[in-house]
C-alpha cells in the first residue's frame, strides 16, 4: 500500500512504496551524484575527499555514507581514510574491519534469542513511529482546506 511520505531531502510530498524515502526526482539525483563520486574514483583514486567533494559537488558527509554503507571503495592507497568502528584500524569500505566483522557476527550468533527480541522491539517502536507521522500528515492535511 503506498503511502503518502515527505521527501527526506527536498521535503516535498510524495508517494512513498518502498526503499529510501524519497521522492522520484531526488532519487534520480542521488544515483546522478552516486556515479559522479564513483567514475570520479575511478579516475583519480589519489584525490582527498575535499578534492572529491570539490569536482563532484558531493557533500563529504555524503561520501562517508556511501563508504560506509559498502557502496563505494576507496583504492588502497587513497588518502581517504575510514576508520573500523571497533578498532580504530584503516578500513577501505564498510563499518568494521575484517576482524571485527568477523568477531561481531560470532557474538551475534551467541547472542542469539535476546537480539531477536531487540530487533522484534525496534520494528514495534518503528511502526508506532510511523502512525505517528501518519497522524501529523491528517492534521496538517486538515490545515490545508
Ligand atoms: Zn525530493
Ligand atoms: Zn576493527
Amino acid at each position: 500500500m503506498p503511502e503518502v511520505r515527505n521527501c527526506r531531502r527536498c521535503k516535498k510530498i510524495f508517494m512513498f512504496v518502498t526503499g529510501p524515502q524519497l521522492c522520484d526526482a531526488c532519487k534520480k539525483l542521488e544515483e546522478e551524484e552516486f556515479e559522479r563520486v564513483r567514475s570520479f574514483l575511478k579516475e583519480f583514486p589519489g584525490a582527498t575527499i575535499q578534492e572529491v567533494a570539490r569536482e563532484t559537488e558531493v557533500p563529504t558527509q555524503q561520501i562517508y555514507k556511501y563508504l560506509k554503507e559498502g557502496r563505494l571503495e576507496v583504492a588502497e592507497n587513497s588518502p581517504i581514510a575510514l576508520q573500523c568502528e571497533n578498532c580504530g584500524v584503516r578500513v577501505k569500505s564498510g563499518r568494521f574491519c575484517i576482524n571485527c566483522s568477523k568477531k561481531l557476527a560470532n557474538e551475534m550468533m551467541n547472542a542469539g534469542r535476546s537480539l531477536k527480541d531487540s530487533l522484534d522491539k525496534e520494528y514495534r517502536n518503528e511502526e508506532d513511529e510511523r502512525r505517528g507521522l501518519r497522524y501529523m500528515h491528517g492534521i496538517r492535511k486538515d490545515e490545508y482546506k
